[in-house]
């Protein structure tokens, strides 16, 4: 096309994301931790507001809160499913709490609706879907749940540009806004807000277009490798599953263990590659 950015392959990167997440709007930027930023500033988080996060979670879910001036407060997680306990959620509300971002960790959907339920209404849930694209909550599409949703497509997750992120939503307004702020803060040809240069360029669209139409078939072949861990591990440590319904997007498999290093230099031994989770 001769078009290197903003150009004819952001619409259709953007417009399979719309498709995969079963949402209104998707907007591709530079990074998951682009999107994160850009989701927290569209619902105007700012000094003053509490925001709720997973003690246990990539740091950026946290690091774009305290940019923004607000204070991002820690819940522990479930160490069973690796996502925020709801009653440890609805405890840490206070009336200076703007926002949870929730986190469906590792690709596992997180309980969704009993957090929903856990917060007061005007509390917005926004969702930190890095690693969970094309995963499932109760039949639902995860980066299609929150307000706003934030997809990273860094090489450790699901689809991959390298890097590239989106933000998902059905608000119109708030995907405007999302736009304005990916580009300087443009708005037609006014600058009605300062912004950001967080735009994804179209020859990373493209391959993450092509990566789109494979969805599926990378689902599948990480469910396959997780059923092999699960089958090989079993009685030997705790293996991750789903809820009953909902479909893992498995971006990594993890296991906690008493020997760790030892058991990665096992693993490394064979052939197998393992590291630390974080
Ligand atoms: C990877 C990841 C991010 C950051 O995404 P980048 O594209 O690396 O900036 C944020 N949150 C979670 C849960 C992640 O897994």
């Amino acid at each position: 096309s001769g078009q290197l950015t903003m150009g004819p392959k952001v619409a259709e990167f953007e417009a399979g994301l719309v498709e995969a997440c079963e949402v209104e709007h998707a907007v591709v930027v530079s990074s998951g931790t682009a999107a994160l930023h850009l989701a927290v500033l569209a619902v105007g988080i700012g000094p003053g507001h509490e925001v709720i996060v997973p003690a246990y979670t990539f740091p950026a879910t946290a690091n774009v809160v305290a940019l923004t001036g607000a204070r991002p407060v820690l819940v522990d997680i479930d160490p069973e499913t690796m996502n925020v306990r709801p009653e440890a959620v609805a405890d840490a509300v206070t009336e200076r709490t703007r926002a949870v971002l929730v986190v469906h960790l590792f690709g596992r959907p997180a309980r969704w609706e009993e957090i929903e339920t856990a917060v007061p209404e005007g509390v917005e849930l926004l969702e930190d879907a890095a690693g969970a694209l094309g995963a499932r909550r109760k039949g639902r599409a995860c980066g299609g749940l929150g307000r706003l949703g934030c997809l990273s497509f860094h090489p450790r997750k699901i689809v991959t540009t390298g890097e590239g992120g989106a933000v998902t939503t059905n608000d119109e307004g708030l995907a405007e806004s999302v736009k304005s702020t990916r580009h300087h803060g443009w708005r037609n040809a006014d600058m009605p807000a300062p912004g950001l240069n967080y735009r994804l360029s179209d020859m990373l669209c493209a391959v993450g277009i092509t990566q789109l139409r494979r969805l599926e078939a990378l689902l599948e072949a990480r469910e396959r490798l997780a059923a092999a861990y699960g089958e090989r591990l079993a009685g030997h440590v705790q293996v991750p599953s789903p809820d009953e319904g909902d479909r893992h997007g498995w971006q990594a498999f993890v296991v906690q263990l008493d020997r760790r290093d030892e058991a990665l230099q096992a693993l490394r031994d064979a052939g197998i590659e393992a590291q630390i989770g974080t």
